[in-house]
């Protein structure tokens, strides 16, 4: 679904601009140096924008620091203080996430507004599923962010990115599905406190995933309880699995049977992913338990390594091109996978 698109900060959201990976710092933002850092190395891993909390004037003064000494967007999430979110504007917030629906006090909103006019930022209106109650939760959900995108646009407003989260995989999928049919602006998808480990990997693709491929969704956010680097590379991983982002690479492994007479394959393909990303080499690399199917099964890949009796294959592009011990594995397939990125 293409939406109206526009500039946050140095990224484009929206329209045909690639989908943008986000997360949330897990700091106080008035402490400076940590939220930096956090922010310099989650941008390292793939993020496009990063969140913020604001919860005092301490944290507003951060915002100046911080936009010195990162390069992605930041976006100041001030919960219920629509002053927060003003001063977070004229302090350097790209963008800033409220929720109108809890403000009873619409001159202060309309002074909002008319700031992110002023200063060129981004409203992410964020609807709060919770609040909803009844059986057709998702249609007044979507009737409650309508009638505050009718609010905006009233008041000759356009760079507003939406969202109305939930817990729950089938509810998401739905509320994504309806609000991009009736809004054309982009959207921030993911599902919300999903939880933690393969729990809230799991319960974030199981919901993005059909939408991010029938086109919905502009930012996503797989919220886990962990580290937001966790949450980046997961989202970079996502994407990449649904081919919605290239520069990453492909790693084909086996699950290993009966046929498998080396044990190590689990070790061999999470360091070789290690490796590749660590230097930023997008290629396809096949490691598989056994030359029978295996080297057959990675003939797409191109470089790949099948267990053999006490010994490993080395193929590219399904051709054998030497025998290696268990021991050597790694290490040859590593100087292999470089010999091949000189010679790209
Ligand atoms: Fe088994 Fe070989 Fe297939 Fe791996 S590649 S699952 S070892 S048959």
């Amino acid at each position: 679904m293409k939406t109206k698109s526009f500039k946050i900060g140095n990224k484009i959201i929206g329209g045909d601009a690639p989908i943008l990976i986000q997360s949330m710092c897990e700091f106080k933002t008035s402490d400076t140096k940590k939220v930096i850092d956090e922010i310099n190395e989650c941008e390292k891993l793939g993020a496009d924008l990063m969140r913020v909390s604001i919860l005092d004037e301490d944290d507003i003064k951060a915002i100046k620091i911080i936009q010195q000494n990162i390069n992605i967007p930041l976006i100041c999430d001030t919960h219920l203080d629509l002053n927060y979110a003003i001063e977070s504007i004229k302090s350097g917030a790209d963008g800033v996430r409220i929720n109108p629906g809890n403000t009873k006090n619409l001159k202060k909103l309309d002074e909002l507004i008319d700031t992110a006019i002023k200063y060129d930022a981004t409203i992410r209106i964020g609807i709060n599923f919770g609040s909803f109650e009844g059986k057709n939760k998702v249609s007044q959900s979507i009737k409650e962010i309508d009638k505050w995108v009718k609010y905006f646009e009233n008041r000759s407003f356009k760079k507003i990115v939406l969202s109305i989260k939930t817990t729950d995989v089938k509810e998401t999928i739905k509320i994504y599905e309806k609000l991009s049919k009736i809004s054309n602006y982009p959207l921030h998808i993911g599902v919300t406190e999903s939880g933690f480990d393969d729990i809230g990997i799991i319960k974030s693709c199981a919901a993005l995933s059909p939408l991010l491929l029938k086109g919905i969704g502009n930012t996503i956010r797989i919220s886990l309880s962990q580290d937001p680097k966790k949450e980046i590379l997961t989202a970079k991983r996502l994407l990449h699995s649904l081919g919605l982002y290239n520069d990453y690479p492909t790693i084909i492994s086996c699950p290993t049977c009966g046929r498998c007479k080396v044990k190590n394959i689990k070790e061999i393909a999470s360091k070789t992913l290690d490796f590749l990303e660590k230097n930023n080499i997008n290629i396809k690399v096949s490691i598989m338990g056994c030359v029978i199917n295996g080297i057959e099964e990675g003939k797409n890949a191109d470089i790949g390594i099948a267990g053999g009796d006490k010994e490993f294959i080395l193929f590219k592009k399904g051709k054998i091109i030497k025998k290696v011990s268990n021991e050597d594995a790694i290490d040859t397939l590593f100087k292999e996978i470089i010999n091949l990125k000189k010679c790209d």
